[in-house]
């Protein structure tokens, strides 16, 4: 049925489910605590399943990113906020395309293997949906640059070991696209502190933090790529990548939701024979397998150098709608032994917004989705 799937990917969802039901427990406690998962994110490095599409030669197994997005799903299925330890990666798909030889063999195994942790911080204050508002400034020096500016709602900009920073390289009204470039920055030195964002609504076991750089210097090194202004392009790659994993984020919140009203059900027979009940369950079952099959046919093409960002834009808009859809009917059907504390469905709700605001809030992947429908007439 899964015709995108390899044997390595299946493999690889049915490794991570069992690893997901085996090492994801308390997870009441990450939540109440927003507490970040160590023990768990190191683990799972430890079996391979952080840097399942960096390439082999860094310590990954080169499964692509449709392996990555079959990892998140199946994590997000038993925890949204700890199956975010996926996102202790966040940047390595932008340093293994752009990266130079000596970023890549330095970080890029020890991300693999659950040593090191990455960010990449492009939204501030003033821009998230639109990035050309990026005013974190990236000043030429003689031996580098220095960097000034603020970031805000960075996963893991808090314990971060690399920083990935967008910042603007070129001020000249006439640059646009090419105002931009990527740096790398280690966390030590001077210049730059960070704040974790405490009381988040959902995905609470997964760390967000402000991050604020003041005169940081960086080497001409750290410089994401060989010259300056190609940030804007890296960010457009990236962002390709990363809506395809949030895919992965939406259908795993749904199935996840489902599983826990089949086990309500099977707890509650008289209200499984309910022909309305039945109905619920079918359109559940029908809109988890659609936006599937979506995102297995996105990332499919993206891994073979074939990315449609109309057609990621589509899989991420819908998975994202049916993860808080389906939460909400289960939710409404589990009644209020979903809504009594400490009910993994409660939690679940809180959490299925976030895939309809990052990654590409819903509304612009819809313009997006429209761009491309409306040119291709
Ligand atoms: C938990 C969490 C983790 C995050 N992690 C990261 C990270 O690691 N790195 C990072 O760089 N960012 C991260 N973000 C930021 C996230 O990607 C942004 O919040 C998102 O891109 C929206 O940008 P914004 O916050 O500036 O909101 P805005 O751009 O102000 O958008 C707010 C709302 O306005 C509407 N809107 C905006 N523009 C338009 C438009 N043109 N047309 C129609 N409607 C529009 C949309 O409904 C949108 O949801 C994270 C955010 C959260 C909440």
């Amino acid at each position: 049925m899964n015709s995108a799937l390899s044997p390595e990917h299946s493999q690889l969802a049915s490794d991570a489910r069992r690893f997901a039901v085996t090492h994801f427990v308390n997870t009441e406690y990450y939540d109440l605590h927003e507490k970040f998962p160590e023990d768990i994110w190191r683990s799972a490095g430890e079996e391979g399943l952080l840097g399942s599409f960096i390439q082999k030669k860094y310590g990954g197994r080169e499964l692509g990113y449709l392996a990555h997005t079959l990892i998140m799903e199946e994590f997000w299925r038993v925890d949204p906020g700890i199956g975010n330890i996926l996102l202790s990666v966040f940047g390595a798909e932008l340093l293994q395309q752009f990266g130079s030889e000596e970023q890549k063999a330095f970080w890029l195994p020890l991300l693999a293997k659950g040593k090191a942790i990455s960010c990449c911080a492009i939204t501030e204050p003033d821009a998230g949906s639109d990035i050309f508002n990026v005013s974190t400034l990236a000043t030429k020096l003689e031996n580098g640059w220095s960097l000034t500016g603020s970031k805000q709602f960075i996963t893991n900009a808090n314990r971060a070991d690399l920083i990935l920073i967008f910042a603007v390289t070129d001020q000249s009204p006439g640059a646009k696209t090419k105002a931009f470039s990527f740096f790398l920055s280690d966390r030590g030195g001077s210049g730059l502190s960070a704040q974790k964002m405490s009381g988040k609504m959902g995905i609470r076991a997964s760390d967000t933090a402000e991050i604020r750089f003041t005169d940081r210097f960086l080497p001409g090194e750290n410089l994401l790529g060989d010259l300056p202004g190609n940030g804007f392009a890296q960010a457009m790659s990236l962002f390709n990548i990363n809506r395809l994993f949030a895919c992965g984020q939406g259908v795993g919140i749904a199935q996840g939701s489902l599983d826990l009203l089949l086990q309500y059900l099977r707890e509650n027979p008289s209200h499984a024979s309910s022909q309305i009940i039945q109905y619920r369950v079918a359109e559940m079952a029908t809109s988890i397998e659609a936006s599937r099959q979506l995102y297995l046919w996105a990332g499919y093409n993206l891994d073979r150098n074939n990315a449609d960002p109309g057609l990621i834009a589509m899989a991420k808009l819908f998975a994202g709608e049916t993860g808080v859809r389906v939460v909400r009917e289960a939710v409404k059907l589990a009644g209020p032994k979903a809504a009594a504390g400490g009910h993994p469905l409660s939690r679940f709700y809180r959490d299925a917004k976030i895939v309809e605001i990052y990654e590409g809030a819903k509304d612009l992947e819809k313009l997006t989705i429209a761009r491309q429908v409306l040119t291709a007439r």
